[in-house]
C-alpha cells in the first residue's frame, strides 16, 4: 500500500508491470524504476472575493532525477489527487525518455474547480501554489508547464512569483508561457499539432483518403488545436465534446467558428441547439480517427469493444484502461493505436525547445520550432513501429518499453548513491 494508491496510479503500475515482464526486469529493480523520487503536498490559502479564505490542497510529484531536471504540467481540476499526479509524473518519464529529452517526469496539481474562481482568485491561488513549491523546483531541478485547467496566464504568474523571490527574471522556470513573457512560438499549438501530424502520418500508411472523418473529445488546448489542424488538412470533424456539451454533424463541424465561440464563452455550450448530441455516445461513433483529448480512463473495456474508428490517437494522458488495452490488442488489425506517450508528446518536446531558448536567450522562428517538433515525433514513431514489429507487441508496450529501458539504463550506469 502506498500514499499514491487509487485508480489512476494503479493503472500506471499495471502498465509498468506489463513492460517490466516484457523486459524481464528483476523484481528488486522494479520499485527503484517505478516509485516516485519525491512528492510534495501543500496547503494554499486564498482570499476569496467575498472576504472569506479557502484552503486548497496542492501537489507536485517528481518521478526521477536520473537524466536531468524533472518536467511536467500542473493541473487545476476538482478530481486531482496525489495518486493521479504520481501516475501522470510516471507517464511523463516514459514519454520524455521515448522522445529523447534530458528530463525525468513530474506533474503537479491543485484540487480546485478553476471555472468557479474569479481571475483575481485564480491569480492568488497560482501565486501561492508556486510560492509553496519554490524550495522544490528550479530550472535545473523541476520545470513546470500547463496541463488541464491551467494556461499561459497561469504560467506567467508562476514565472513572475518565482522571479520575484529570486530577485531577477527566471523565464526558464516554467514553459508554456506567453510569447511576451519568454515563451516560444508554437508552444500553444504544439500538442494538438503533434497529434494531428501523427494522425496524418498513420492515415497515409493506412491509405485513408478522401472524406476522412474525426471525432474529438475535449475542446481545450489539445483537442481544439488538433481539431483545427485536421480541419485545415481537409478532414471532417464530425463530433466534438467538452465538459458542458457535445456536438455532432455528419457533414463536418465548422471548427474555426467553434473555436471563436469557445474563446468567447469558455466552452462549446450554446454553439448550436440543433447539433447537440449525447456526450457519452461520441466515442463510439463510426469515424476514421478518434481523439480522446480530455481526461484519463474514458476508454474502458466496454467502449473498446464498441469503438468504430480506424485510428485511436490518444491526445489525453491515460485515456485507455489496461482492460481496454487487452481488447485493443485483439483488435489491432482493425484499430491503429497511437499511444498517449507518443501521441501528445509534441507538447513536452516544444516545452523543451522553450527551456533551451530561455537558457540561451536565443529565440527561434515558429516554422523552425514545428519542423524540429515533427522531426522528433517522426523518429520516435519509427522507433515504436520498429520495436512493435520486432517484438510482436502492441504499440503502447513498444513505446513504453523504449522509455523504461532508457530510464533503467540511466539508473544502472549512475549506480546507487551512497
Ligand atoms: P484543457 O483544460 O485546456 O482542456 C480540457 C478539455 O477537456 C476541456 O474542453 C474540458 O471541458 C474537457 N473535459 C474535461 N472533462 C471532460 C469530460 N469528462 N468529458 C469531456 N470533456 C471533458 O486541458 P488540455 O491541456 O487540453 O489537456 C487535455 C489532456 O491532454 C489532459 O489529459 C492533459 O494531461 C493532456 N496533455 C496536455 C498537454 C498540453 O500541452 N496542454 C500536453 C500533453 C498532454
Amino acid at each position: 500500500m502506498t500514499v499514491y494508491a487509487g485508480p489512476v496510479f494503479d493503472m500506471a503500475v499495471q502498465q509498468f508491470d506489463v513492460i517490466a515482464d516484457h523486459l524481464s526486469i528483476p523484481t528488486d529493480e522494479r520499485e527503484r524504476i517505478l516509485m516516485p523520487k519525491r512528492s510534495i503536498t501543500v496547503s494554499c490559502p486564498v482570499h476569496r472575493d467575498d472576504g472569506s479564505i479557502t484552503v486548497f490542497e496542492g501537489y507536485r510529484v517528481q518521478h526521477h532525477l536520473t537524466l536531468g531536471p524533472t518536467k511536467g504540467g500542473t493541473r487545476f481540476a476538482p478530481s486531482v489527487d496525489i495518486g493521479e499526479v504520481a501516475a501522470l509524473a510516471i507517464w511523463m518519464s516514459w514519454k520524455c525518455a521515448l522522445v529523447g529529452l534530458p528530463y525525468g517526469g513530474a506533474k503537479g496539481g491543485v484540487r480546485v474547480d478553476p471555472g468557479s474562481m474569479s481571475m483575481r482568485e485564480l491569480e492568488g491561488l497560482s501565486r501561492r501554489y508556486m510560492q509553496e513549491m519554490i524550495p522544490f523546483v528550479g530550472p535545473r531541478t523541476d520545470v513546470m508547464a500547463p496541463d488541464m485547467g491551467t494556461n499561459e496566464q497561469v504560467m506567467a504568474w508562476f514565472m513572475d512569483t518565482y522571479s520575484m523571490y529570486q530577485g531577477n527574471t527566471v523565464t526558464e522556470i516554467v514553459t508554456g508561457k506567453p510569447v511576451s513573457s519568454g515563451g516560444t512560438l508554437g508552444r500553444r499549438e504544439a500538442t494538438g499539432r503533434g497529434v494531428a501530424h501523427l494522425v496524418r502520418r498513420v492515415m497515409n500508411e493506412l491509405d485513408i483518403v478522401g472524406g476522412a472523418t474525426a471525432v474529438v473529445q475535449g475542446f481545450g488546448n489539445v483537442g481544439s488545436h488538433a481539431a483545427l489542424e485536421l480541419y485545415n488538412s481537409g478532414i471532417k470533424i464530425i463530433a466534438v465534446s467538452d465538459l458542458t456539451d457535445a456536438l455532432y454533424d455528419r457533414n463536418g463541424l465548422d471548427i474555426p467558428a467553434l473555436l471563436r465561440h469557445a474563446a468567447a464563452h469558455g466552452s462549446i455550450a450554446g454553439f448550436s441547439n440543433q447539433l447537440r448530441y449525447d456526450p457519452a455516445a461520441i466515442l463510439t461513433l463510426p469515424c476514421d480517427v478518434l481523439i480522446p483529448a480530455a481526461i484519463e480512463r474514458v476508454i474502458d473495456a466496454h467502449i473498446a469493444e464498441n469503438l468504430k474508428c480506424r485510428v485511436l490517437a490518444e491526445g489525453a494522458n491515460g485515456p485507455t484502461t489496461p482492460e481496454a488495452d487487452l481488447i485493443l490488442e485483439k483488435r489491432q488489425h482493425e484499430i491503429f493505436v497511437i499511444p498517449d506517450i507518443l501521441c501528445n508528446s509534441g507538447g513536452v518536446v516544444v516545452s523543451y525547445f522553450e527551456w533551451v531558448q530561455d537558457l540561451q536567450q536565443l529565440f527561434w522562428e515558429e516554422d523552425e520550432v514545428t519542423r524540429r517538433e515533427y522531426q522528433i515525433l517522426d523518429r520516435a514513431f519509427a522507433q515504436m513501429i520498429g520495436r512493435a514489429k520486432k517484438d510482436r507487441i502492441p504499440h503502447r508496450t513498444a513505446a513504453m518499453a523504449i522509455g523504461v529501458e532508457k530510464v533503467r539504463a540511466g539508473k544502472a550506469m549512475r549506480g546507487l548513491f551512497p
